[in-house]
């Protein structure tokens, strides 16, 4: 009986501990794939916006990572169409009705240079704009019907 019970424990022990490594072997494996996506991405990135002097990378996951170049952040990601898989950059911009930091695509030196030099803006405040818009028209309707109702007065 107590043989049986030890055998039972060591079953379970074995296998939590089996559970462990497998655990320990999935984490390495995605840092070791998260490093190797941060390493493609920074080659990639040389590739589209030039050489820097600076640069710095933070691996996020094996599809994300975080690349400081000469005090620009921007986010590299790994997207894939139908038919291949591609690495996109997105830049770290402030919005300039809000301040608040986004990210924003670029795919080449241009793009980044329009959104340093135009700030863009972000989709809350693009929101608030439409708002503001369908406001406007709400208050015109407003007006309308207190002419109506005026009108109406009036004639009678
Ligand atoms: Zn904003």
């Amino acid at each position: 009986m107590s043989e049986g019970k030890a055998d039972k424990m060591d079953l379970k022990e074995r296998a939590l501990q089996a559970s462990r490594e497998r655990y320990e072997k999935l984490e390495i494996e995605k840092l070791k794939a998260a490093d190797q996506f941060a390493q493609k991405a920074i080659k990639e990135f040389r590739g589209v916006f030039g050489d820097v002097e600076e640069l710095s990378v933070k691996e996020l996951s094996r599809v994300e990572c975080e690349i400081i170049a000469d005090g620009l952040k921007f986010r590299a990601r790994k997207e894939s169409s139908e038919y291949y898989i591609y690495i996109k950059f997105y830049l770290h911009v402030r919005c300039r009705k809000c301040g608040k930091w986004f990210t924003h695509p670029v795919q080449n030196l241009a793009d980044v240079g329009d959104l340093l030099s135009h700030p863009p803006v972000c989709e809350d405040c693009q929101m608030l704009a439409k708002y503001g818009t369908t406001e406007v028209k709400s208050e015109a309707e407003r007006v309308m019907e207190m002419l109506r109702e005026i009108i109406e007065i009036v004639s009678d």
